[in-house]
Parts: C-alpha cells; structure tokens; sequence
C-alpha cells in the first residue's frame, strides 16, 4: 500500500480553460484510496475522483478540495472469453481494456471519441458512443461496480441486487463515492473491421434525417457539422455495421496490432507533425477552408463505401495525438447541447444563426442521434446532440464567446434540452467561462460528495 502525497497542485480541465487548485492524492492501489480519503476527510476537504481528466472542462476539478487519481488502479482483473463479462480496476482506460480483449472476438460496447478514458470515468460521466440511440449509454452494459464512499467502507454494487443504487452511480459524477472496479458485459464482434458508409449533406434538416434514418439500419452513425459560413449545417454522415459472421473479413484485424492508428494522416504526414500546420489554420478563414474542404471531398467522393478497423472508425481524434496544442494556451471548450427530436431543427438553426451573429462559429461539430434512458447524468433523451468546439480568444474573442454561450443555453433551455457534464463548465446552470487561475471562477459549483461548507483551502 502506498498513499503518496497530498500535494497542493493546479489541475486543468482537458480543454485547457478551466483550472483549479487542490489537494491532490495519487493512490497506487485500493488500500491507498481509502487512506486518501480518511486523509482528505479529516481535513474537511471535499472530495473528487478524476480518471484520466479528459472531461473538457470543469467535472473532473475540485477547487479548494482533495482530487483523488486512479491512475493506481489500472488493469484487468478477470476476463470470461466465452461471455465477454470483464471486471477491470477503474483507472483501466478503454485502450488497455480492448487491446486485451480484442483477440477474443470482444470489445467495449460503447466507446466515446477517445480510448484514453478510464472505465471509472466513462460510468461517473455514463458516457455515449457513435451508438446511443442503437446500444444505449455505457451505463446499460455495466454489471456493477465496487464502490469506496465517504465513510471509508467499500462495498459491491450490482445491477442483480441493487439495481437502484447502480443507476445513481451511473452518471452521479462521482458525487456517491470512488468507484474501484467495474464490471462490464462486452460486445461480441467477429471481425476487427466495420463497414462504413459516407456521404455529404446538403443541409441541417437533410443531416438530421440522414441520422434518423441512420440509426434503423446501422451500428453506428454520426455526423460532422460544417458551423461556417453561408452553407452552415451542410455536413457528412457516416454509418457503420458490424461484419457478419458470412464476411471474408470475419476473423481478420482482432489484434491490438491491426487496430493500430495509421502513422501518417492521408499516408503522407506524420501523425505527430500534424499539430503545426493544424495551428496555423486555427483562424477563422482557415476554418471555413477546412470545413469547405472536408465537405468538398465528401461531395466529389459520393457516396462512399469502405471498410475500417473500430479504431478508426472510434477514435478519429486519436490519429492526432495532442491535437489540442492547436488551442493553446488560452484553451477551448465544447458546448454541446441535448434537444428532443422534435425541437432538433429549431434548436440547431437558432445555434447556428447565433454563431453567425455573433461572429463565433464553432470550429469542429458533430451531431449524434439520442434515446431516452434511466441515467443520473440526466441528459439522455430521445433527441440529438449538437456538439461544437469554440476557442477561448481574448479580449473581443472572449467576451463574444462568453455572449454565445449565454445564446446557446437560452436555446437549449427553450427546446426543452440540456446540456452534458462531461463536456460543460459554461452553461448557467454550472459555471461560467473562466480565467486562468480566476478563484472567481472556481469549477466547482457542482457539489461534491462528503462535502465540507465552506470548504477550507487546501
Ligand atoms: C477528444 C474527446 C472526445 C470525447 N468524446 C466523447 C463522446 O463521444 N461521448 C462522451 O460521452 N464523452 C466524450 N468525451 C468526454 C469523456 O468521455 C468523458 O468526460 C469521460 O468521463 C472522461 O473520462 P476520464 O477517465 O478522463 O474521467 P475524468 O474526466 O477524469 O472524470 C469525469 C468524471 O468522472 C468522475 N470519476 C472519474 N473516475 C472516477 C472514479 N473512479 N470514481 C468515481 N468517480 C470518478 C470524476 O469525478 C468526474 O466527475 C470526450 C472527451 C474527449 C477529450
């Protein structure tokens, strides 16, 4: 057993524009997360987990409290080749998880845009996939949980004997305690490839009904939004379904090694390189160019038809690691919006004339149908989501910014939606735009478990 620390550090959210300043402990087992929350409880401080802190802005920080990482607790615990039930440590991310299993014809039944989530994050958030309104949210294939709440007393929670005190835990933020493990039922898949399908939109109400349509007769389906310009809400969709077990691809990619993210983006630049001339483009005409030019392509190609492993297909953002240097130092953040199906199109519109409006458009978008389930976190419903990437600029840039996002919850809350924990710190409900270091802004108007008010500085 070891409890290093605690150690008073400044953490940021992952989007680089939200921080705050903690007591942090860094466990390198069970037994040391539970010294460090004795410890942190003894000092009165509040209390957060945080997995790998890919949440983009304010869920995973604690100001003037005790974060608690669970880097410590990584690793599979066991693996049942035949039922695909796994029970892994919760600091295990998504990309240790599948590389294990993925020999076995198993892997991970929803997965976000990343693989470097950890499991304890992706059920605190109950995170969504490409797959939402085909597979539900993460939360609907999980088994149970080992949980350490605020008393030190650690204790199994499962879907079999306390499937109301499961569904808390699921999407509660962490706010009922430090999840240890997770056990999880698996997606059998018979190939490591998936086929894709693409093609461009000419419009929003077009996006929107080529996802509605999507989601009957796919496993997966997204769309990227183009927010520029006079032609904002054009898009291209993608769907995927998984191979049958009858396709000459069955048996083929189900190693770590083929799942692999290709070197080189469009086989000619570096992975790693790619930062450089992405920044340089990071203004706003070299946005609309981007977008003008993924949309072209899409167009010129038609519609196309391929196959591509579920990395790929998964973890676009992965191919860039560190992509979100493009932003720094000021940062970025993501708004992203949940509306019901029917307010979908009057919702997005008036985002997008916002944008427009306010001279703010969001760089990168991506809209995903939605269905409604039980969940803590609150903002699964039978919808869509539009989820747009705004820089944090200064002066002007910032104050538009902070207008914008005041803009979009009006229209979210009109459309009777909502926003996402995971990705919010902005919206008025939980925080607001803020300034490096600003304790003004502190993150952490969502309240923690085993709270202590006011909370003493670290
Ligand atoms: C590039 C990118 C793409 C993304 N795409 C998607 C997407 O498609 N869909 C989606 O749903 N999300 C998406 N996200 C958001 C991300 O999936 C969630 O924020 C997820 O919760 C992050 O996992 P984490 O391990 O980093 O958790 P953290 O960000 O560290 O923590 C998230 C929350 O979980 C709690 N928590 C973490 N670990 C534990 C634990 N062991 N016990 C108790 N509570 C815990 C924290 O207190 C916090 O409230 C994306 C993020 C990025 C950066």
């Amino acid at each position: 057993m070891t409890a290093a620390g605690p150690r008073v550090e400044v953490l940021a959210g992952w989007g680089m524009a939200h921080h705050a300043r903690s007591r942090v402990y860094r466990p390198a087992d069970e037994e040391g997360v539970a010294h460090a929350v004795n410890d942190a409880v003894a000092r009165g401080l509040s209390l957060t987990a945080r997995g790998a802190g890919l949440s983009y802005g304010d869920a995973a920080l604690n100001q003037g409290g005790a974060v608690v990482l669970t880097e410590g607790l990584a690793g599979v615990v066991s693996f049942d080749p035949a039922s695909g039930r796994v029970t892994a440590r919760a600091g295990t991310t998504l990309r240790e998880l599948w590389t294990r299993t993925i020999s076995q014809g198993w892997w991970p039944p929803v997965v976000p845009g990343t693989m470097e989530v950890t499991l304890g994050g992706c059920v605190a958030m109950n995170v969504h996939g490409k797959n939402h309104a085909q597979s539900g949210a993460f939360g609907a294939h999980v088994e149970g949980v080992t949980l350490l709440d605020g008393d030190g007393a650690t204790r199994r929670v499962t879907r079999e004997e306390s499937p109301a005190e499961l569904a808390a835990v699921v999407g509660g933020m962490g706010l009922g305690g430090v999840i240890l493990d997770v056990t999880l039922r698996l997606k059998r898949v018979h190939s490591g490839f998936l086929a894709v399908e693409g093609w461009a939109t000419r419009s929003l109400e077009d996006t929107l009904e080529a996802l509605r349509a999507g989601v009957a007769d796919s496993d997966y389906t997204v769309a990227w939004l183009d927010c520029t310009g006079g032609r904002a809400g054009r898009g291209v969709v993608h769907t995927a379904r998984h191979l049958d077990e009858g396709h000459p691809l069955v048996g083929e990619g189900l190693d770590a090694e083929a799942q692999g993210l290709p070197s080189r983006i469009a086989g000619v630049l570096p992975r790693e390189w790619a930062v450089a001339p992405l920044k340089a483009l990071n203004r706003p005409a070299g946005i609309r160019l981007l977008n003008a030019a993924k949309h072209g392509a899409a167009r010129v190609r038609g519609r196309s038809r391929y196959v591509q492993t579920h990395a790929a297909f998964h973890f676009l953002l992965d191919h860039v690691p560190g992509w979100k240097r493009i932003y720094a130092p000021a940062g970025l953040i993501q708004y992203q919006m949940f509306v019901p199906a029917e307010s979908a199109l009057s919702a997005f519109s008036a985002a997008l004339e916002r944008q427009r409006a306010l001279g703010v458009p969001g760089h990168l978008a991506v809209v995903k149908r939605h269905r409604a389930e039980e969940s803590a976190a609150g903002y699964c419903m039978d919808g869509y989501s539009l989820a747009m990437d705004f820089p944090v600029g200064r002066g002007e840039g910032y104050t538009r910014l902070v207008r914008l996002c005041a803009e979009l919850d009006a229209v979210q809350a009109a459309s009777g939606g909502t926003v996402y924990a995971a990705k919010d710190a902005v919206s008025a409900g939980l925080g607001r735009l803020p300034r490096k270091h600003d304790p003004r802004f502190s993150s952490n108007l969502v309240r923690r478990w085993q709270a202590a008010s006011p909370h003493p500085q670290p």
